[in-house]
């Protein structure tokens, strides 16, 4: 059985705090080319550039992509095989969150519900753990800025509302979100599941690399079928007109309960940030 020191998850967890708040993925930046390839509206395809400048701007002096630095979300895959020494995982990751937001000069913006007392160091963190078979553990951190969080939703359809209810329900949820996630998004569907699963499903979708397609052709139709539709809407980047609204629409799916047709939609802006590491 391999061993690990939590202290190496803790350093690991803080690089990564930094590094996806301040280096865009590429996927991203290519995203953002194509999307100016098609941009018709001049005052879209300004801000697109913008964008970009924004980005390359944040990768060359290590500042963030974005004011909001998020909400710190951790994907934990865990090997079965791994015995973890050293103290506790679950600190281990909400030290190395608190010394990324303090050495990455990063916004604190997690606050008590009632009073908005603010926790001071961006913790706790979001942990989403999976055991996996083998010896090696990956983390994923992805900050979740609080302006496209707050667009997102879940709903509990019917079964007879189909997929066309499911087409409806994701474009309408973008439709009345305006300008609100920072256009141009990319929305995280997620199908099936529970009510607290199709949640994570959606979240999860975000990590996909964005111009890859989904291995499940049924979706990939669907997710092409919901971008058009979306890029319709006349939104644009930064709600200010124009037919980039989302660069991707992503669906992740698992069967659910005979009586139910769980949807989550989440939606994430520009700043598409998360950086993995496999230890
Ligand atoms: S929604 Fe995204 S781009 Fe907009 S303020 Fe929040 S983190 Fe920044």
């Amino acid at each position: 059985m391999r061993e690990i020191d939590v202290k190496v998850i803790t350093e690991k967890v803080r690089d990564l705090c930094i590094e996806a708040n301040t280096d865009l993925g590429e996927d991203v930046l290519r995203a953002f080319d194509q999307a100016m390839a098609k941009e018709e509206s001049p005052l879209g395809m300004e801000i697109l550039k913008e964008l970009k400048g924004n980005a390359w701007i944040a990768k060359e002096e290590k500042v963030p992509i974005c004011q909001d630095t998020g909400f710190a979300v951790v994907f934990v895959e865990l090997g079965q095989d791994i015995h973890l020494i050293g103290g506790d995982l679950k600190e281990a990751i909400f030290e190395g969150v608190r010394q990324g937001y303090q050495d990455g000069y990063l916004r604190k913006s997690i606050c008590h519900p009632f009073t908005r007392k603010n926790t001071g160091d961006n913790t706790p963190a979001i942990i989403h753990t999976e055991v996996i078979p083998g010896e090696k553990v990956k983390i994923t951190v992805a900050p979740k800025g609080g302006g496209s969080e707050n667009m997102s939703r879940v709903v509990m359809l019917t079964p007879s509302d189909g997929v066309g209810g499911i087409k409806q329900f994701v474009v309408q949820r973008v439709k009345e979100s305006g300008s609100n996630p920072c256009p141009p998004t990319i929305v995280g569907v997620g199908i099936g599941g529970t009510f607290e699963q199709a949640a994570l499903l959606a979240k999860k979708s975000l990590l996909r690399p964005l111009g890859s397609t989904n291995p499940d052709a049924e979706l990939e139709k669907l997710e092409s079928e919901i971008l058009t539709e979306i890029n319709k809407l006349g939104i644009g980047p930064q709600g200010l007109g124009g037919r980039t609204t989302s660069l991707a629409v992503h669906i992740l799916m698992m069967p659910c309960h005979i009586a139910s047709l769980p949807l989550a939609v989440n939606i994430q802006c520009h700043a598409q940030r998360h950086k993995e590491a496999v230890i």
